[in-house]
C-alpha cells in the first residue's frame, strides 16, 4: 500500500535543499570553535570588511555578515574608505589590517569601485587573512588540493551537497558559469570529490546538451530563468547560485517551478546558497585565526 495514496495523482516534486538548517549547523560548529579559541588565546578574532565608498548591495551584504559574526561570537569590524578611493589608500588600509594581530580575516567590497584594479587587492591582501579566496595563492592551493581558502560561495555549494547526503563520487557535474569567485572554484572542489566536471559559459554552444547530462547541476550565471525543467536530466540535483533582483524580488538562475518537477533536489532562491555562504565565511575566519595564532606562537618560541 502507498504511504501517501494521492502521490500518484500529483506531479513529483524535487526535495528542497534549504540553506537555513545547514547554515545553522555550521554556525553552531563555529560558535563552539570561537569559544574554545577565546579560552586558549584570550581574545576574540575579528573579520574586517573593507568598504570602499558607497554601494547599496554591499551595504546590505555587510549587515548580514556583521549579524553572522555576532551570532558566532566573532568581532565584525567595518573599515570605511570615504571620498576618493585611490589604489594607495586601499593598499594602506589593507597593510594596516594585515598587520593587526586581532584581525583574522579580511573581505573587500565587491565589485570594486570603477577604475580600481583587482590586482590592488590581490597583490596586497595577506593570503592568510584572505577568507574569501581572492588571492592567487589561495586559488593555487585550492587547485592543488593543498588547503587554502576557496571563495565562500563555492565552498557553500559543496557543503550543501555534502550535508544533504549527495554522494558525489563518479557523478557528472555540470557548472554554468566560469567566474573566479564561483564557477571555476566550484569545478575544482567537485573534481576533488571525484566528479566528472563540465564547465559551461556564455559562449558554450547548445547549453541544453550539457545541462541534460548533469547528475549535479550548479548554475552561477546571473541570468534569471536561464535553466528550465526541460533542460534537466530527470533526478538531477540542482544548486542555484544565481541571485538577481527583479521588481524588488530576489530570483535565481533556475526556473524553480518547472525544474522542481524534474529534479530530485533543488536549492531555493533566496534561502539556499546565500545563508550557507555567510556561515562558511565565519568558518574560514576561525580557521584563519587558529593558523595565525599557531604561527605567532611558533614565532615567539625561542
Ligand atoms: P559573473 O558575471 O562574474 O560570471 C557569470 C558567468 O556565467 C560567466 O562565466 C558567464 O560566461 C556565464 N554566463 C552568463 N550568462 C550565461 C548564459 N546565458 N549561458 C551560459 N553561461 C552564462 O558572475 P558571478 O560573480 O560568478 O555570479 C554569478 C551569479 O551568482 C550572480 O547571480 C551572483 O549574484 C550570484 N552569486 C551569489 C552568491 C551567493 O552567496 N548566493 C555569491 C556570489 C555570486
Amino acid at each position: 500500500m502507498l504511504a501517501d495514496p494521492g502521490a500518484l495523482d500529483r506531479p513529483a516534486r524535487g526535495r528542497l535543499l534549504a540553506g537555513a538548517p545547514i547554515a545553522a549547523d555550521l554556525r553552531a560548529e563555529v560558535r563552539a570553535a570561537v569559544e574554545a579559541f577565546r579560552g586558549r588565546h584570550g581574545y576574540t578574532p575579528a573579520l574586517a570588511a573593507l568598504v570602499l565608498g558607497r554601494s547599496e548591495p554591499f551595504a546590505r551584504y555587510l549587515q548580514q555578515i556583521l549579524r553572522a559574526c555576532a551570532s558566532v561570537g566573532l568581532e565584525g569590524r567595518e573599515v570605511h574608505v570615504e571620498g576618493r578611493v585611490s589604489a594607495a589608500r586601499v593598499r594602506a588600509e589593507l597593510c594596516r589590517l594585515n598587520a593587526d594581530p586581532h584581525v583574522a580575516g579580511i573581505i573587500v567590497q565587491q565589485p570594486l569601485p570603477r577604475g580600481l584594479s583587482p590586482r590592488v587587492v590581490t597583490e596586497t591582501l595577506d593570503p592568510a587573512k584572505d577568507v574569501d579566496g581572492l588571492t592567487p595563492l589561495n586559488t593555487g592551493l585550492v587547485t592543488l588540493g593543498y588547503g587554502g581558502f576557496a571563495p565562500a560561495t563555492a565552498e557553500a555549494t559543496l557543503e550543501i551537497l555534502r550535508r544533504s547526503g549527495v554522494s558525489l563520487e563518479g557523478l557528472h557535474a555540470v557548472i554554468v558559469g566560469r567566474s573566479h569567485v564561483v564557477g571555476r572554484p566550484v569545478a575544482q572542489l567537485l573534481l576533488r570529490e571525484h566528479c566528472t566536471v563540465t564547465i559551461c559559459h556564455r559562449r558554450t554552444r547548445e547549453l541544453v546538451s550539457h545541462t541534460r547530462q548533469a547528475d549535479v547541476l550548479v548554475v552561477a550565471a546571473g541570468a534569471p530563468g536561464l535553466v528550465t525543467g526541460e533542460m534537466l536530466k530527470p533526478g538531477a540535483v540542482v544548486v542555484d547560485v544565481g541571485t538577481s533582483v527583479i521588481d524588488g524580488r530576489i530570483v535565481g538562475d533556475v526556473e524553480s517551478e518547472s525544474a522542481a518537477r524534474v529534479a530530485a533536489a533543488i536549492t531555493p532562491v533566496p534561502g539556499g546558497v546565500g545563508p550557507v555562504t555567510n556561515a562558511v565565511l565565519m568558518q574560514h575566519v576561525i580557521r584563519a585565526a587558529e593558523v595565525q595564532a599557531r604561527a605567532s606562537r611558533r614565532a615567539a618560541t625561542p
